[in-house]
């Protein structure tokens, strides 16, 4: 991309003030800074166990000793395939702690797709359940270590854990240096591994929670819900990091079940609950919702994926006490790139479907998708991100990498938005997600919102299909009751410019979702060319 003089930029920041920011320590350091104050307040909370500050900091410091002594030293590669647990933790902390870099998978992979990661990554120790332990390929040295039962030659957690934490080796950690490794979420293409420094997380998570009117306002009182893996950098950083910086509890659920979540956010008051789309329409729509009390959340904050203005005030009827918004992340940006201000300390106001103002200490734009100047505001266009939080690069990548940050470290996000008159940030899709109808750019996050309006659809998801003439046109695939294709064909096309109006309507009992709640539209792209014929 082209370069600017600032004269013609339009650059636009937060509405909070810069602040310092402490990120030149050791992540880990800078996670347990209030350690003194904290010690006795519950950290991570497990089932009936609770580990306190104090707790899990030395947990953290005996599993760093226990893979010091195994031969794990600065720069070396470790994976975490763990569902969310306090081992995912204590882990991922002592890498911190060791100089060494975490890498995450999720332990649904198959084995070849967590043999990919292995091998780009040269990970020298897994740390996994005994289930997954014939997923993990062996060889060149690899030690696996098991949270559960000890299958042959893989070693016990326990044992590891057992170590003296003075012997954790006195390491020279800078700035510059790798700590963690997430992979994208791969709903583009190939999933691509992501370098984050101490200096970008530390950064990125002081963007959230650091300074006198934090933009995100968690308490020490506060009990932060943790139900999204671990895996995937939005709980890896909003949850894990950030709920540790502000000294809040962590509620660690293994993974989504709509009674034992609602249960759990009940008896265990959780006041901060951090959501994808698609849980928020469980929490909207669910009619076992209305059994539990959930009065205790304060706060609600989806990411990942598009969230439709319609859900979004279905959630807010069902929690009227509780405070809404959204934040966008990408894993490449460190990875928060803006987030609502309804969640500050001294909070702004805010518009519904708005994916919050850029973070503070950071600088952002919207530029022309073609010829790459600065647009003004209210003019849709890829939203672009600069400063000190975004990734160091993609992994062994730096043609990939030179793609995506150019030469002035503006960070290219791909993702097609426009910055309002109170600087909010609205998405309107990908730039890959666009289905080009001849000229006309029709972005399906659009549709799949409206389809939500509709009270007899319960999930939608609008992709590309072939057409002769027309080159492509929207199709969509939804999840209802008693309805016919002309039905939802007409509700759209009411509502619609003409070349938006979906040609075919697919129903189905479920839209393929990722982890990460994003709608896994390469499938249904596949299943269109592969079964489906107009
Ligand atoms: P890959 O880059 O491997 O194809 P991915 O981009 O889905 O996968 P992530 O880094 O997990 O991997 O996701 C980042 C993307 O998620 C953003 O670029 C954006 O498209 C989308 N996203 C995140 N938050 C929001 C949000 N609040 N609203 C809409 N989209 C969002
Ligand atoms: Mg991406």
């Amino acid at each position: 991309p082209k370069t600017e003089t600032p004269e013609t930029t339009h650059i636009f920041r937060s509405k909070l003030p810069d602040i310092p920011i402490p990120n030149h320590l050791p992540l880990h350091t800078y996670c347990f800074q209030k350690l003194p104050q904290l010690a006795r307040r519950p950290c991570l909370i497990a089932g009936d166990t609770t580990f306190t500050y104090a707790d899990t900091h030395l947990s953290s410091r005996k599993v760093a000793s226990g893979m010091s002594k195994l031969g794990i030293k600065k720069g070396d590669v470790i994976m975490i395939l763990l569902p969310n647990s306090p081992e995912f933790v204590f882990s991922f902390m002592a890498a911190s702690m060791l100089g060494a870099v975490a890498t995450t998978a999720n332990p649904l992979c198959t084995a070849a797709e967590i043999s990919k990661q292995l091998t780009a990554s040269k990970a020298k120790l897994v740390v996994t359940l005994s289930a997954y332990v014939q997923k993990v390929e062996l060889g060149e040295g690899r030690k696996v270590i098991t949270v559960d039962d000890t299958p042959e030659n893989c070693l016990a957690f326990s044992a590891v854990a057992e170590a003296d934490e003075k012997d954790v080796p006195e390491v020279e950690i800078s700035a510059e240096d790798p700590v963690a490794l997430p992979f994208s979420s791969g709903t583009t293409g190939l999933a691509k591994g992501v370098v984050l420094t101490h200096r970008s997380l530390i950064t990125s998570v002081a963007q959230q929670v650091d300074g006198e009117n934090p933009n995100v306002y968690m308490k020490e009182e506060d009990v932060v819900l943790c139900v999204l893996p671990l895996f995937h950098i939005f709980s890896m950083h909003t949850v894990m990091m950030c709920a540790l910086r502000a000294g809040s509890g962590i509620l660690l659920m293994e993974r989504f079940e709509i009674r034992a979540l609602l249960g759990a956010i009940e008896r265990h008051r959780v006041s901060v609950a951090m959501v994808v789309p698609p849980l928020v329409v469980a929490l909207a729509k669910n009619p076992e919702v209305e059994k539990y009390d959930l009065s205790s959340i304060r706060l609600v904050m989806s990411g990942a994926a598009p969230l439709g203005k319609e859900l979004e005030e279905a959630l807010r009827r069902r929690l009227p006490g509780a405070i809404l918004g959204q934040g966008y992340g990408m894993t490449e940006a460190g990875p928060v790139l803006s987030m609502s201000l309804a969640f500050a300390k001294h909070a702004f106001p805010t518009k519904s479907g708005s994916c919050g103002t850029v973070v503070r200490n950071a600088e952002s734009k919207i530029i022309h998708p073609l010829t790459a100047s600065s647009l003004p505001r209210n003019q849709p266009g890829e939203i672009c991100i600069r400063g000190q939080q975004i990734m160091k690069g993609y992994l062994n990548n730096e043609k990939a990498t030179a793609a995506t940050v150019d030469v002035d470290g503006w960070l290219h996000t791909g993702d097609i938005g426009y910055v309002d008159d109170d600087d909010e940030i609205f998405i309107v899709d990908r730039i890959k997600e666009l289905i080009k109808f001849k000229g006309f750019q029709v972005p399906p996050a659009e549709l799949e919102d409206l389809l939500m309006t509709h009270p007899s659809i319960a999930d939608a998801a609008v992709v590309p299909q072939k057409h002769d003439s027309a080159g492509e046109v929207p199709v969509a695939f939804v999840v209802a009751f008693d309805l016919t294709e002309e039905a939802v064909k007409d509700f759209i096309a009411k509502q619609v410019v003409f070349y938006k109006r979906l040609h075919r309507v697919y129903f189905v009992h479920a839209i393929p979702k990722s982890p990460s709640g994003k709608i896994l539209r390469k499938e249904l792209r596949a299943k269109l060319a592969t079964t489906m014929h107009t």
